[in-house]
């Protein structure tokens, strides 16, 4: 399929200081959509001037929430080239979530060619100092005229891309964490493995109220027994136990994060003993008692790694320390060294964006 681009006729300047950018305010002045409908399958490709969808008040995606999306980064090497960290996986992760919630898969090839030519488009809008990066956002969501529940008739996907600042620009403080025990953030069988609006939406409310009480964000335990450690936030969770890297296993309730399994292969591969098991509160409180849980720390697109510097359970609590632990550290950098560019890719995780 041919992605035929409209410059925009009016684009407004870049952003005038990296460093200051944040996250998720600052959009290019381009964005690529995709149509769906039953008849005509993913038809019409283009990519146009950012800016408002027409949809209809009636959309799925108003009502039901009718909503996929991914999130990934390209990042300017030393030499000026742009790249991508593992897109396929990101694109093959949009049509697990697009069967999870009766969307239309949309073959990996058009996603990738897609982020492609739109970031070549953008390239100069890849901010290159460090930490920072230029976040992409692959959305899909139910577009059509129908208030009856079901699969939408039509379907968009589109794709924005936000310059962002460095994600640690005071540098890499811990985070205070509540380990949620009343809400929970999804159950087995739910559409916790999909990315997928709906999600986010339920777990404002928990997120909010630790907020209120000074806590960074929340970790979600499973929502059958309340007892075993699901995620953090919206990032997967990794603790460090005996020397060992603990992770909750893929279950059913948790994403499958592109970030947990790099690291997982990282730590692999650097002779660390992985296990993907089942972690309860309880085996937290008794490691830590015994001096064994000397690490816990988020890993997603976003922060790459945030080290937990205290959790906190029922008025009682684990402290981790101030700073990011020797493994988090050893991991970030060698991640992150990937990632910029800065370090050799033996595995084959990034991708090159060629001038279209
Ligand atoms: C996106 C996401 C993650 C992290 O996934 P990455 O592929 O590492 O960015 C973890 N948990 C949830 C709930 C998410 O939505």
């Amino acid at each position: 399929m041919q992605i035929p681009i409209t410059r925009n006729p009016a684009p407004k300047a870049k952003y005038t200081n990296e460093r200051t950018l944040g996250f998720g305010t600052v959009f290019t002045n381009h964005m690529c959509i995709i149509h769906h409908d039953e008849e005509k399958g993913w038809h019409n490709a283009k990519i146009i001037s950012y800016g408002p969808l027409h949809i209809d008040p009636a959309s799925p995606i108003l009502h039901y929430a009718v909503d996929i999306f991914e999130g990934m980064k390209a990042y300017r090497y030393a030499n000026g080239e742009v790249g991508l960290f593992r897109p396929e996986q990101n694109a093959a992760r949009m049509n697990r979530s697009a069967a999870r919630m009766c969307m239309p898969e949309i073959p990996e090839e058009l996603q990738l060619q897609a982020i492609e030519t739109l970031v070549d488009l953008e390239r100069d809008w890849v901010p290159g100092s460090e930490g920072t990066s230029l976040y992409i956002r692959p959305t899909m969501i139910g577009d059509g005229s129908r208030l009856g529940v079901g699969p939408a008739p039509k379907h968009i996907y589109y794709i924005i891309c936000s310059p962002s600042g460095p994600y640690y620009a005071n540098g890499i403080v811990p985070v205070r964490i509540h380990i949620e025990d009343a809400f929970v953030r999804t159950v087995r069988g739910g559409t916790g493995t999909a990315k997928t609006g709906g999600n986010y939406a339920a777990s404002l409310l928990a997120a909010s109220i630790a907020a209120k009480r000074g806590f960074d964000q929340v970790m979600w335990l499973d929502g059958r027994e309340n007892r075993y450690v699901d995620e953090v936030g919206a990032m997967n969770i990794i603790f460090v136990i005996d020397g060992k890297l603990v992770t909750p296993a893929l279950t059913g309730s948790i994403l499958d994060g592109i970030t947990r399994a790099s690291v997982l292969t990282l730590a692999r591969d650097a002779g660390i003993c992985v296990e993907e098991r089942q972690i309860s509160v309880d085996e937290l409180f008794e490691a830590s008692a015994a001096g064994l849980l000397t690490e816990a720390f988020g890993t997603g697109t976003a922060a790459i790694i945030s080290p937990i510097g205290e959790l906190s359970y029922k008025g009682r609590n684990i402290h981790l320390g101030k700073e990011i632990g020797p493994v988090a550290r050893q991991i970030y950098d060698e991640l992150t060294g990937i990632q910029c560019g800065r370090l050799a890719d033996t595995r084959g995780w990034t991708r090159v964006v060629a001038r279209g």
